[in-house]
């Protein structure tokens, strides 16, 4: 079996995003990326089943600019066999994604898909979906825990109060949650390694998909800024500043 997994080249989650001054979007110049941290642990779940036995090969798959070539060599630093780049400077939309995803997995016909539950610039939490519905295959989504079993795989997801465990017939699609494993790094040797691993080149035309927006930005703002709290001396006090306020 194969394992495809899509890897999104997203502002770092570490940096504190700034809107452009015309609000019409996150500045991204000169800023730290990095792969989606939900995409990380997509990689690591496909290298276990792999390591386990239940995979042959583990393909990371990224659409963007040409930098997002650098976003699959991690992937293939992690352990990923090859990459495919579907290379493109126009903002790319969930469906647009999704659309390009269904003709690469028509072409690899892989057994799982896995990719990230969100990516955290839009947080659309929506390719996954997609992707499932457009193909007309199961779905397994927020997984916490993933269990290959023959020609199914068990996806486990938190939910309020407890887990659900869904069986799906593969192929199938699975989307992470922050709690199914911890990502490993990428060592300095398989670093060096990755650069020799295959990366195939594409584009969106390629694959015949259209992926002129369908949405338009309105305007993007900072949240707004918080007050400052006061602190009380006790009880008594903090009783009397709450009336004070009108909430007491
Ligand atoms: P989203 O629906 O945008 O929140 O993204 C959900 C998941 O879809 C991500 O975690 C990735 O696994 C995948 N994905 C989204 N956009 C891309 C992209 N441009 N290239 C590759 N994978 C993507």
């Amino acid at each position: 079996m194969k394992i495809l997994v899509p890897v999104k080249r997203v502002i770092d989650y570490n940096v504190k995003p700034r809107v452009k001054a015309d609000g019409s979007g996150v500045d991204l110049a000169n800023v730290k990326m990095s792969m989606n941290p939900f995409d990380e642990i997509a990689v690591e779940e496909a290298l276990q089943i792999k390591e386990a036995g239940n995979a042959e090969e583990v393909v990371v798959v990224s659409i963007g600019p040409a930098k997002a070539a650098e976003t699959l060599r991690t992937g293939m630093a992690m352990g990923a066999d090859r990459a495919i780049h579907v290379a493109t400077d126009e903002e790319v939309e969930p469906l647009a994604v999704a659309k390009i995803l269904k003709a690469v997995v028509e072409e690899e016909t892989p057994g799982l898909v896995i990719l990230g539950k969100q990516a955290i610039d839009d947080d659309s939490n929506q390719t996954g979906q997609m992707l499932a519905a457009l193909l007309g295959r199961p779905q397994g989504t927020f997984a916490s825990k993933v269990v290959v079993e023959g020609d199914s795989v068990a996806v486990t997801r938190e939910v309020d109060g407890g887990l659900e465990t869904v069986k799906l017939a593969m192929p199938a699609i699975v989307t992470t949650d922050l709690r199914l494993n911890e990502p490993r790094y990428a060592s300095l040797p398989n670093i060096m390694k990755a650069k020799k691993k295959p990366l195939d080149a594409k584009t969106p035309a390629d694959y015949g998909v259209d992926i002129a927006p369908r949405l338009k930005t309105l305007k993007v703002a900072e949240p707004p800024v918080r007050s400052a709290g006061i602190k009380v001396e006790n009880v008594d006090a903090l009783v009397a500043k709450l009336k004070e306020m009108g909430v007491a």
